[in-house]
């Protein structure tokens, strides 16, 4: 198996799925090329592509505390991010951002707008969060979560993703 990377848990090395030259079924070849690590095929020339991997997050506010979600999974198990996850190919970012809330709290929530788009070197993620709005529900506990609750951007507990930290202070900072 390849490494993870340590903020998102996607790897960064070949796979068993890119162990193979899609064009002529070569044994590909990790190499660097223009610096940046690829497999390419030795026998047709084919390079391999690595996509960037698309997250979404959003932001809720109650009464100036913002909602996160205790992690039941891997990467930062046990510790603390906002809501939010991958987004799927073919899927609209906002949609994605709303349901991701849903599975996770059980609350049903619209995008009211865009925070940011968030990304750092060497990440294989790159990270859009929304500011959204509440439309019904109590926070509660579901997929993936041990525990949800809102927290004063002063006192934060434990996070999964130090940026987190940063995106919120500066959506309350406007
Ligand atoms: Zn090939």
């Amino acid at each position: 198996m390849g490494q993870l990377h340590g903020c998102c848990g996607i790897f960064l090395e070949m796979t068993t799925e890119d162990r193979y030259c899609p064009q002529c079924a070569g044994r590909l070849r990790d190499s660097s090329v223009e610096g940046v690590r690829r497999p390419v095929c030795p026998d047709c020339g084919r390079i391999v592509y690595y996509d960037p991997k698309l997250a979404t997050a959003m932001i809720l506010e109650r009464g100036g505390a913002v909602l996160l979600v205790r992690r039941a999974t891997e990467p930062g198990l046990g510790l603390w991010s906002l809501p939010g996850g991958y987004v799927d190919r073919g899927e609209v970012v906002e949609e994605a951002a709303v349901r991701e809330v849903w599975e996770e709290t059980g609350l049903r929530t619209r995008v009211a707008r865009l925070v940011g788009v968030f990304s750092e070197k060497g990440s294989p993620v790159v990270l859009v969060v929304y500011a959204g709005e509440i439309l019904e529900g109590e926070p509660q506990a579901r997929e993936e979560v041990m525990e949800v609750d809102f927290f004063d951007v002063g006192e934060m507990p434990p996070l999964a993703f130090e940026r987190d930290r940063d995106i919120v202070a500066g959506r309350l900072g406007d």
